[in-house]
């Protein structure tokens, strides 16, 4: 049975914690944003208001009845729409495969990445510390085999919290839950089912297809028996393009210096790169995953201009990224745990076609001589590889000393349905 490789990511009551991360007066706070005690309309409400009932939609007079000290503040739009964009570069920074479904919430397809940052609940954990981390902001995360699942499981996550859903145990997931939580029952559609008995999702799955089609409508009614009966075929948009090649190396603990971190990515580039080059394939999305001691770990990614499919272009982008977030980190990091590098974005490329330009004057352009070089090299290493066999030649950092310990063992990990 398939994993729970689809996440639902959602950023909590937003709009509300926006306010409350530009403003450290309002956090810990009931807040609305939109309205006001005497009318209009709550858009959202902080956590903390919404204890006491408050909710996006509610006539302001009501908000304040339920909640006397709430705070309302009117909104600063224009703020919302680029945090919400950086934390869609996180979340496409494990996948490509990310479908923004309003301006807060995404599904991602995991299916292609659990090489490079482990199982799905590690992967929606990475996420959801790196959104803190990096934006401000909580974010809830549901892991499940579809995206029906998926999307409820987040809300039950809600505030700030994690679900993966069993596959073994779907549909036991699901029954006690109120249909109200489903994706496409509204409030509406609620109280109709309700006048009829059903409340929660068992209920509404052991209700024949016909009666809840007479209920809902036609269409309506027989999409809501079969998401019910947790069936869902739905793919996440892009899933089928979702592919990338990678590799990691655990290094038991080691300093960081240039020499190992070289070594270790020429190797981890020869691997990744190899097998693109095996497949025709190049990729324009390099991504390097750093771990220090405690499991702690970051990862950092950028998009080429153009598709890479050469060892030592792929070696240069991975060490940029490495030291890049080695830099970052709040503490100097004295040692590393595991490196790990990937590709995706990947796209045809025949051995005619050249890299792509980076820079004007940059060795790795291609019809620059270094550029086309690279690709002799490899191509020329493939070939003898394809006789003699992998260990026949092989890349190692030129003019730099052997680091005396070299990691022994390589892990060698799943490529994905080229
Ligand atoms: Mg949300």
């Amino acid at each position: 049975m398939a994993g729970p490789t689809i996440l639902h990511a959602d950023l909590d009551a937003f709009y509300a914690s926006v306010e409350q991360l530009l403003d450290p007066r309002l956090r810990g706070r009931p807040i609305a944003v939109g309205g006001s005690a005497r009318g209009g309309v709550v858009l959202a409400a902080s956590y903390e208001a919404k204890a006491f009932g408050v909710a996006g939609g509610m006539p302001g007079w009501r908000a304040a009845r339920l909640c006397p000290a709430l705070r309302f503040v009117p909104g600063r739009f224009r703020e919302y729409q680029p945090l919400a964009d950086r934390v869609m570069d996180i979340l496409g920074d494990v996948t490509p495969a990310v479908e923004r479904i309003s301006i807060d919430e995404a599904f991602l397809d995991v299916s292609g990445s659990t090489h490079l940052f482990g199982p799905p609940a590690q992967i929606a954990e990475l996420l959801r510390r790196r959104v803190r981390e990096e934006v401000g902001l909580p974010i809830s995360v549901g892991a499940a085999r579809t995206k029906h699942l998926a999307k409820i499981a987040s809300q039950v996550a809600k505030p700030d919290g994690l679900v993966v859903v069993d596959p073994e145990r779907e549909q036991e997931f699901l029954d006690p839950l109120p249909v109200g939580l489903m994706w496409g029952i509204g409030p509406v559609a609620r109280a109709r089912l309700a006048e009829r008995g059903i409340t929660t999702i068992g209920e509404l799955a052991r209700t024949p297809s016909g009666a809840v089609e007479q209920v809902l409508g036609h269409a309506v009614g027989a999409r809501m028996s079969a998401l019910a009966h947790n069936e869902d075929p739905r793919r996440v948009a892009g899933a089928g393009r979702a592919r990338s090649v990678g590799a990691q190396s655990a290094l038991g603990r080691q300093p960081v210096t240039r020499e190992l971190v070289r070594e270790v990515l020429t190797q981890l580039a020869d691997r990744v790169a190899g097998r693109l080059r095996a497949k025709d394939r190049a990729g324009r999305t390099v991504t390097v995953r750093v771990r220090f001691p405690g499991m702690r770990s970051v990862t950092r990614s950028s998009t080429l201009p153009g598709p890479v499919a050469t060892t030592l272009t792929l070696t240069e982008v991975a060490e940029q990224l490495v030291w890049q977030a080695i830099r970052d980190q709040p503490q100097p990091e004295p040692e590393v745990t595991l490196l790990a590098v990937s590709v995706s974005g990947l796209v045809p490329q025949s051995a005619l076609q050249l890299e792509l330009p980076l820079e004007a004057d940059d060795p790795r352009r291609p019809g620059s001589a270094p550029g086309a070089a690279r690709w002799a090299v490899d191509r020329s290493v493939d070939a003898v590889r394809a006789r003699f066999g992998t260990r026949a030649v092989g890349y190692l950092p030129a003019a730099m000393p052997r680091v005396r310990t070299v990691p022994d063992e390589f892990r060698e990990l799943a490529e994905h349905d080229l």
